[in-house]
């Protein structure tokens, strides 16, 4: 079994950025990310930081604007709309998830697409179904590089995506089906879930239930992706897949922590470099 290093990968990944980095800033280009932060919601607090901390260490202009709880959609629609037409700003990315009071797609859709590190938009979605270039969302693209960086052929693999969410389960399956895999969708309406995960060479698991996936639902030899973050009451993080007993069956495995959590970050360093580079052609 091979454990999936997902922290080495990024690094690797952000320390290239780094170095391309310094080269545009020499031609008098740093790239800049914005994020907007709305509550006070402390896992929300941890992912902005963590997000501002690797922007500032590959040397990226990283501003963060905390918004009230209370605050109205108007003004956050105002604060993207200043951020839109701001030329030191790339990328924006606005935390989710938002206060229930917020129309969060409506939210989204006011970003400008050349801007959306995130990928959320319908725009860069909709690019990324029909395999055009596009700002793909950052997690579902740090998978695809974590089986790049393994050697993991997708061409005609049979895939299980569990979690059919609009920043995880559907750009991955677009993802994988543009890699020619033959990829299935399950969610929490799915009759017998088992019956599709156990089918499968690889299974992506990000639905946000620890341990969902056990050893009976996934065959010998199986590669398992566990986007899945959750805390435990203990403190303790893990992910949607019963690891101990689970990596025991694989060939290849994604911890959590230190899985796809860092490659996730990787993408957003990636993808607002790539806003900076378009937006200097
Ligand atoms: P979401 O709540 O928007 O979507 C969850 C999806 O899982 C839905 O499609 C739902 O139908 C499905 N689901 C829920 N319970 C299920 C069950 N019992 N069986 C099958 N399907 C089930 O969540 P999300 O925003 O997509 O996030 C999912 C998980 O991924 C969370 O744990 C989140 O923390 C994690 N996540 C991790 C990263 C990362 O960087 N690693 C990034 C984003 C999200």
């Amino acid at each position: 079994m091979t454990l999936i290093d997902g922290k080495k990968l990024s690094k690797k990944i952000e320390s290239n950025i780094t170095a391309e980095v310094k080269a545009l800033k020499a031609k008098g280009v740093t790239p800049g990310l914005a994020v907007i932060l709305v509550g006070d919601d402390p896992a929300s607090h941890t992912y902005v930081t963590m997000k501002n901390k690797s922007c500032e260490n590959a040397g990226f202009y990283s501003i963060v604007r905390k918004l009230s709880k209370t605050v109205s959609q108007e003004e956050i629609i105002k604060n993207i709309q200043e951020l839109n037409k701001d030329p030191k700003i790339d990328g924006i990315l606005v935390q989710l998830p938002l206060p229930k009071h917020i129309d969060t797609s409506k939210i989204l859709e006011i970003i400008d697409p050349q801007k959306d590190v995130d990928g959320f938009h319908p725009y860069n979605m909709g690019r990324v179904v029909e395999n055009l270039d596009a700002f793909a969302p950052c997690t579902p693209a740090g998978v695809m590089e974590i089986f790049k960086e393994y050697n993991i052929d997708l061409k005609g693999k049979d895939v299980c995506v569990v979690g059919a969410s609009n920043i995880v389960g559907k750009p991955m399956a677009a993802l994988l089906l543009n890699a020619n895999a033959t990829v299935t969708i399950t969610h929490i309406f799915t009759k017998d879930l088992a019956s599709h995960t156990k089918k499968a060479d690889i299974v992506i698991v990000g639905v946000g239930v620890p341990g969902l996936i056990k050893e009976d639902m996934v065959k010998e030899g199986a590669i398992v992706i566990d986007i899945g973050i959750n805390r435990l009451e203990n403190g303790k993080l893990v992910g949607d897949v019963d690891f101990e007993n689970v990596s025991k069956k694989c060939s290849y495995i994604t911890p959590v922590p230190g899985g796809v959590g860092p490659m996730t970050i990787a993408m957003l360093l990636s993808n607002t470099l790539k806003a900076a580079k378009r937006r200097v052609g």
